[in-house]
């Protein structure tokens, strides 16, 4: 049993652990803890230190076997002589991941890129709010908007006319300054030229060095038929320019479609709901009905209640992805009672009354019916209870 177990329990492993594990355990809680996944996260950078020290020394046979025999103290520090002394925790993440700053861009997806490589504009989003019937039928529609562009006069490098950059006097040209942490000396990126290695000497006089400018761009958009809220459209190489070569970002136009007075869309198809005369609900008839094509003109059949629906096809939404397809139109009726009547409807409807008196249809009104029988049911066998 070692003296100390501490480097251990920082690689969460035994200390009868073999190589394998400690490289295991080393690959896990690094890449766990690594700074550029914790960014602002003081603790993770202090554990990754710590990870990489405990790496170090218990990958190296030698140092292991100080370690297990007389503790930390023999390997602390470089007086020791061979002990923790030349261990940058990150070149030991790099060793370990294949060396070098491309195997840890690699590994983590490009976290770090060389600052002078060309680099492809950000995109940009531009929330558009068109009418219901602009995304039935389609509209070209011009926007205005704000965004960086590259400098007319230095075209993005920042120098006045005839200059060019220099190299960075604050970091000699590497991009990174150290700073001085404990053990360790923290590479940075330089404050000057973020990481650049170049900085500008003569600033050009129209954008004051920083080669780009704010802009008004104005875009004609042309918005298809069929579009919905959500929809997305890129308009390519609208968005941020790029630099150093690299390619401009491109604009999303996201739609927000405005709801419809009349119209509820589900999809292709459209809801709409048609108040209908209860004479016409009772007798029959035609109506006719909005769509967004325009009006069409449906049949009522006989005995229509509210809540009856209809189907016309062909006569909802154009669809995005189908050129030429539309989907339905459906109508859902509302039978409505007249609020005010002339002497003679009451009239006849007090007649249209008196013939209930009498012969009551069995079927005529079914609903009604059978309420009531259910209900007369259901007061008997509560009466039952009580009485
Ligand atoms: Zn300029
Ligand atoms: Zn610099």
């Amino acid at each position: 049993m070692p003296v100390s177990t501490k480097l251990y329990d920082l690689l969460e492993i035994s200390p009868d652990a073999t190589d394998a594990d400690i490289k295991k355990a080393y690959r896990r809680l690094a890449v766990k803890y690594h700074p550029d996944k914790n960014p602002g996260n003081a603790e993770a950078g202090e554990k990754f230190k710590e990870i990489a020290k405990a790496y170090e020394v218990l990958s190296d046979s030698e140092k292991r076997a100080r370690y297990d025999q007389f503790g930390e103290d023999a390997v602390n520090g470089s007086s020791q002589g061979g002990g923790f002394g030349g261990g940058n925790p990150f070149d030991i993440f790099n060793q370990f991941f294949g060396g070098g700053g491309g195997g840890f861009e690699s590994f983590f997806g490009g976290g770090r890129r060389d600052p002078n490589a060309p680099e492809d504009g950000n995109d940009l989003r531009y929330n558009l709010e068109i009418d219901f019937m602009d995304a039935v039928r389609g509209k070209t529609r011009t926007i205005e908007f704000m965004r960086m562009d590259n400098c007319t006069e230095c075209h993005g490098s920042g120098c006045a006319p005839g200059s060019s950059k220099v190299t960075c006097r604050r970091c000699g040209g590497s991009g990174q300054v150290g700073v001085s942490q404990g053990f360790f000396t923290m590479m940075h990126e330089c404050p000057v030229c973020h990481g650049a290695g170049q900085m500008v000497e003569k600033p050009c006089p129209k954008c004051n060095g920083a080669g780009q400018k704010k802009v008004r761009r104005k875009v004609e958009v042309n918005i298809p038929p069929g579009v919905d809220t959500g929809t997305r459209m890129r308009v390519t190489g609208e968005g941020e320019p790029g630099l150093r070569g690299g390619v401009n970002g491109d604009l999303y136009v996201v739609l927000h479609v405005r709801d419809s007075e009349f119209f509820q869309r589900e999809g292709d198809d459209i809801h709409c709901e048609v108040p209908i005369a209860f004479h016409v609900a009772a007798l029959g008839g035609q109506v006719e009905v909005p769509t967004v094509h325009g009006p069409v003109t449906v049949d009522v059949a006989p005995g229509t209640q509210t809540g009856d629906t209809k189907v016309v096809s062909g006569k909802g939404m154009p669809s995005l992805r189908r050129r030429g397809s539309f989907g339905s139109h459906h109508i859902r009726f509302f039978v409505e009672v007249p609020k005010k009547l002339t002497v003679e409807q009451k009239t006849l409807l007090e007649k249209y009354a008196e013939t209930f008196k009498n012969s009551q249809q069995a079927g005529a009104q079914p609903v009604q019916e059978n309420f009531f029988r259910r209900i007369g049911q259901f007061m008997q066998k509560m009466m039952g209870m009580f009485f």
